[in-house]
């Protein structure tokens, strides 16, 4: 217990001047994150229920009130509310518990052993998002123990299977939305904070997803004889239909938030794509984009990655039937139906059946004009001058997706300031956090919490 000592410190001033009094908490963030890493939650199966406990206690310990739900043996979501006097609506720090499966062989600590090396905390989930749990855990601790009053209930919501099915955050809104539906805000994973080469760093706020869509292919016609050949085999068209898929771009659709965001990043890039839509104008550049440019393409444009294919048994066997899969992802506004009648425009042919298979829902996104986002532009700026803050469209997918539905404007904020070698840890081997931009975090993420929570 260490009361009092934060509040003072942000009484007294900056982030800065709060340094070395922010210690036994930064100390202790790193101590619980060695814990929860070696709580397993590998998906599948998840066995999140062990996660939920370890929060459990930690709130139960501070007298935080908060409720467990194993929805399925092993697998649970827990929700905790600190509150405010409540004159604003509350504000969700939402973190899945489950991590993806780790092979061990590829490792060269154990993914379950928290360990540090060379300052380096080692753990699948290190990075996504057992980091961004602890950090969110301890704000909450943080203003329980020290007793911060607040306009806002700040509510915890630790969430299974993110990683495979989201089948906890979908839970939880089936049966218990009434326990966080009347939030105005919620942060969570899906931006990210990185060096950039020009020394400065660049905070990522995810305002928005492109949402998947996935598609299968079906090609059929006459079997036979692999030494007669068949011209309109089912493996043939299938083929020619994926070749013609592979080969096409969507169009390009340049959305307000991504133009903002080359505008702010790119003086501070190599390419110095300051204005990309004068650029968007050269046909070099755009043809150049998928190859060269793949990173800044994704933002620009709907994608389609054919990932499976599938056909025959056997050397010599002619199949009558042929499948693909394919692994679209939809920019926010996109509809579903319209991009699979586009496709099956490119595909032309009407022996090739498209159908979706999984659809995740139109994707969605929040404003890059709330009181929250300010609040987080200010607070990154107190801690960091030189920072760069910028709204940003996450390729991948999000469960703010989810929450959005509800009316809550939800933001990707992973305030850990990480190079560009360690973020590529994320599901990879060896994924890891290191200490001091852990311990940097934590300050800044609790005077964005409270800072929101305290303004009228
Ligand atoms: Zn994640």
């Amino acid at each position: 217990m260490v009361a009092g000592i934060v509040t003072a410190a942000l009484l007294a001033g900056s982030i800065a001047t709060a340094q070395t009094q922010w210690r036994p908490y930064q100390d202790e963030s790193v101590s619980l994150l060695q814990r929860y890493l070696r709580i397993e939650t590998q998906n599948p199966p998840g066995n999140e229920e062990r996660a939920a406990q370890f929060f459990h206690e930690l709130f139960d310990a501070a007298g935080i009130p908060n409720t467990i739900f194993e929805y399925t043996p092993g697998r649970a979501n827990i929700i905790a509310r600190w509150k405010g006097d409540g004159s604003r609506r509350p504000l969700i720090l939402l973190n899945h518990v489950d991590t993806v499966r780790a092979d061990s062989a590829q490792w060269r600590v154990s993914p379950f052993s928290g360990e540090i090396r060379d300052g380096e905390i080692y753990g699948r989930g290190a990075l996504d998002m057992k980091s961004l749990g602890v950090l969110q855990a301890m704000t909450l601790l943080i203003l329980a123990r020290e007793r911060i009053p607040l306009h806002r209930d700040i509510i915890f919501l630790g969430t299974a299977d993110e990683e495979a099915d989201d089948t906890g955050s979908a839970w939880m809104i089936e049966h218990h939305a009434d326990l966080f539906r009347d939030a105005e805000y919620l942060l969570t994973e899906g931006g990210s904070a990185v060096m950039t080469a020009s020394g400065r760093n660049l905070y990522r706020i995810g305002v928005g997803e492109k949402a998947p869509l996935w598609i299968k292919m079906t090609a059929t016609g006459p079997g036979g004889h692999g030494s007669v050949p068949i011209p309109d085999s089912a493996p043939n068209r299938l083929v020619r239909a994926a070749a013609r898929i592979a080969d096409w771009q969507a169009p390009i659709h340049l959305l307000p938030a991504v133009e903002r965001y080359f505008h702010t990043v790119a003086p501070f890039e190599e390419n110095r794509l300051t204005d990309i839509a004068e650029a968007l104008k050269d046909p070099e550049f755009l043809g150049s984009l998928p190859g060269k440019y793949s990173p800044y393409n994704v933002l620009l444009r709907s994608t389609v990655s054919v990932t499976m294919l599938e056909a025959g048994q056997q050397y010599n066997v002619i199949p009558d039937i042929a499948t693909a899969k394919l692994d679209c992802r939809l920019l926010p506004g996109e509809d579903p139906q319209t991009f699979l009648t586009e496709l099956r425009k490119v595909v032309n042919d009407d022996r090739v059946r498209l159908e979706i298979a999984h659809e995740f829902g139109p994707a969605n996104s929040s404003s890059a004009d709330s009181q929250l986002f300010g609040v987080i532009e200010s607070s990154v700026h107190r801690q960091d001058s030189s920072a760069l803050v910028a709204a940003f469209l996450d390729q991948g997918y999000t469960e703010s997706q989810m929450y959005r539905k509800l009316g809550i404007a939800a933001y990707g904020f992973h305030p850990v300031v990480l190079s560009p070698e360690v973020l590529a840890t994320k599901h990879g081997a060896n994924e890891r956090v290191p200490m001091k931009p852990l311990r940097d975090a934590l300050p800044l993420l609790f005077d964005i919490v409270q800072k929101i929570s305290s303004e009228k």
